[in-house]
Order: structure tokens, then C-alpha cells, then sequence
């Protein structure tokens, strides 16, 4: 048993319903899952269906279509059908697709009644449409969307105007009986991202869908996505998310993993432990760190590999891990749960832990 898998958890996890997104469970005592958007246009089939497997194999768990036209809502029977993971048409303002998106078998259904009632309104007939169904619906309010009513009552966009608009917007639901939704409330900011999901945690039981919107390119908006998410499932609060990148949506899976994984939330897989480096480093341990990381990509069972710089340190420092590698004069001491099992040239480490790798997953049984 890895020592952090005996750790309690941060936090009593917040008591939320759970709904289901086709075969993922969200809320409840589900584990907290990963979603991401496509990129291409849902009109073009092949290419979503391609991206979508790509997700998939990331370990993407829900994955988000946007619906703005009729092409595309003509394309959801076969992308619904052809995904091996549950398919969310996100659409706004046009009734019309989310009676589409609900017949062409998507999972669930992304919009704002409030745009609904706007326009045309139809809640009433969503509400029964998906109630029918069986498929939840995603209330997501964002801070560039707020109704402009709430704008003006708060003045800006505060955690207080989006917590309301999001209550409001279940409430237009649950006139017609409908309670199968889960919510989100995005802000660019991760401070009032924080504040506006605990106060929502608070006045409300459905699930959290997770987010910081626009959040930037992959540097920036992944540290404000696992710093924010971080806060908030550290407290027990989020049964889903999705890290939103200027970046193939690949990356915001990745991410998402990864950010559960850190807080124990789901079972690690390849852990790379390496050092910083100092000026005691007898090998360039960044790169060397890198190219064990790409060469154990994939790895299917939890590995926890150390990379350090020198032998002074090296074994002790990771002696948690199942294997590693320690460098110094051109050589590197390949170890084993800390014990040095050989020695082999610098050339050779990357094959070395590799071959080690490969012999502890024989020996789990996993090939
Ligand atoms: Fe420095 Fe060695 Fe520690 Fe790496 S393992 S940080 S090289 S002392």
C-alpha cells in the first residue's frame, strides 16, 4: 500500500445527489470525474469522433460538444452512438437542439433555461423532454454571461451574483418538477471561482461541475485550474471538472488527472519523483527526468519512479519509490524500493528503469 493511500482524505466529501451521465455517476460517493470539450466542428464527424477517442485515451471521462447550428445537430445520433464515453451537447438560446441532442441519445445537455425563457419559452417542454429521457441537464453560468438584471443588482460579477443566477436558473427547472441537474459557476478568477462553489455548496445539494473559465494557455490555466480546484476538493466540494486550456483539449485531461491524482483522489499512475537539481548533479537530471516520463508514458498500473541527480542523496531521498535511478560519474545506481540492485552507463538508464518498470508489472500480473 503506497503511504499516501493510507491517509485520510482532506475533507468529508460535501453530500451531493447523484445524477448519471450516461454510465458515469456524478455526485453521490462517485468519484470525482474528468471532462473536456472537442475543439473541432461537431458537424465534422470523423474529426470530433477522432479527437473524442484521443480524450478517451487520455482518460477522459465525459466529453462536450458544442451544438450552435443545425449541421451539428444533425451530426449528434452518430457521435452519440460511435462514443465510448457519454456525449454533453452544449447549446445555447435554440430550444430546437436540445430537443435534438436529447433524441440523438446524447448523455446529458448543457444550457441556461434563463436563455431559454428569453427567447422562446420552452423550459417546461425541456424539462419534460428530459425528464423522458432520463438525461440530466448542466446549468452553467459563466462571469461573461450573467443575466444583465443580476449585473446590475451586484454591480460587477460577484460570487453572490453567480450563486444566484445559478439558483435562479435551477429554480425555472424545478417549477416543472425536474431536479436531474448538476451546476457550474465559472469565473475567470480563481479567488471568486473559490467563493462562489462554497457558497453554492452551501445553499444547494445538487452536484458541482468545476471550472475556471477562460482560464489561459496551458502554464497559466493549468496553476489557476489546480489551484482552485485544489482549494475546493481539498474542502470536500466537486464531483466533476474540467480544466479549461488555450491547449489541445489532450492537455486539460491530462491536467484533470493529474490534479486528482495529487490529492489522492484517484489511484496515481506513473509518479515521476525527480529532483531539482543543485550543483551537486552529475547528469542533466531535467532532461533525464523527461525522457523517463515519455518512455513510461502509458504505463497501466501505479509506478512510482525517482530520478535524482546524485548518489548522495539519490536512494534515501526516494526510498517510497518502487524504482529509480541515481546518477553520478557518467553511471547511473539503478535501485529498487531504495536498495541498489546495479550499476549501468549513463546511456543505458532510460532502458534500465524501463526494463525494471516492465519486470514489476509481470510481477503484478499486469501486462
Ligand atoms: Fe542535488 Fe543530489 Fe538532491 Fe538532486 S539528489 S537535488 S543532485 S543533492
Amino acid at each position: 500500500l503506497r503511504p499516501e493511500a493510507a491517509l485520510p482524505p482532506l475533507a468529508t466529501r460535501r453530500v451531493s445527489r447523484k445524477i448519471m451521465v450516461g454510465s458515469v455517476a456524478v455526485g453521490g460517493d462517485a468519484p470525482v470525474s474528468v471532462q473536456s470539450m472537442t475543439t473541432t466542428l461537431t458537424s465534422d464527424i470523423n474529426a470530433t469522433l477522432q479527437q473524442i477517442a484521443e480524450l478517451t485515451a487520455s482518460g477522459c471521462q465525459i466529453v462536450r460538444v458544442a451544438v450552435p447550428s443545425q449541421d451539428d445537430a444533425d451530426a449528434l445520433p452518430i457521435i452519440a452512438r460511435k462514443s465510448h464515453i457519454p456525449v454533453i451537447a452544449d447549446i445555447h438560446f435554440q430550444p430546437k437542439y436540445v430537443f435534438a441532442a436529447i433524441d440523438a441519445g446524447c448523455a446529458a445537455v448543457r444550457v441556461n433555461p434563463g436563455n431559454i425563457k428569453k427567447f422562446d419559452d420552452r423550459v417546461g417542454e425541456i424539462a419534460k423532454a428530459a425528464g423522458d429521457a432520463g438525461i440530466p441537464i448542466r446549468i452553467g453560468v459563466n462571469a461573461g454571461s450573467l443575466d444583465a438584471r443580476l449585473l446590475k443588482k451586484y454591480g460587477r460579477v460577484t460570487p453572490e451574483a453567480l450563486v444566484e443566477s445559478a439558483l435562479w436558473e435551477c429554480s425555472l427547472f424545478e417549477e416543472h418538477g425536474f431536479r436531474d441537474i448538476k451546476i457550474s459557476v465559472k469565473h475567470n478568477d480563481p479567488v471568486v471561482m473559490i467563493e462562489a462553489y462554497r457558497q453554492l455548496a452551501a445553499q444547494c445539494d445538487y452536484p458541482l461541475h468545476l471550472g475556471v473559465t477562460e482560464a489561459g494557455p496551458a502554464f497559466q490555466g493549468t496553476i489557476k485550474s489546480a489551484v482552485a480546484f485544489g482549494a475546493l476538493l481539498a474542502e470536500g466540494i466537486g464531483d466533476t471538472l474540467r480544466v479549461s486550456l488555450s491547449a489541445p483539449p489532450v492537455e486539460e485531461v491530462k491536467v484533470g488527472n493529474q490534479i486528482l491524482e495529487s490529492l489522492n483522489l484517484r489511484e496515481r499512475g506513473l509518479d515521476i519523483v525527480s529532483c531539482p537539481s543543485c550543483g551537486r548533479a552529475q547528469v542533466d537530471v531535467h532532461t533525464l527526468a523527461e525522457k523517463v516520463a515519455a518512455a513510461l508514458e502509458g504505463f497501466p498500473a501505479a509506478l512510482r519512479v525517482a530520478v535524482m541527480g546524485c548518489v548522495v542523496n539519490g536512494p534515501g531521498e526516494a526510498r517510497e519509490a518502487d524504482l529509480g535511478v541515481a546518477s553520478g560519474n557518467g553511471k547511473g545506481q539503478i535501485f529498487v524500493k531504495g536498495e541498489v540492485i546495479k550499476t549501468v552507463p549513463e546511456s543505458q538508464i532510460v532502458e534500465t528503469l524501463v526494463d525494471e518498470a516492465m519486470r514489476i508489472a509481470e510481477e503484478r500480473g499486469l501486462d
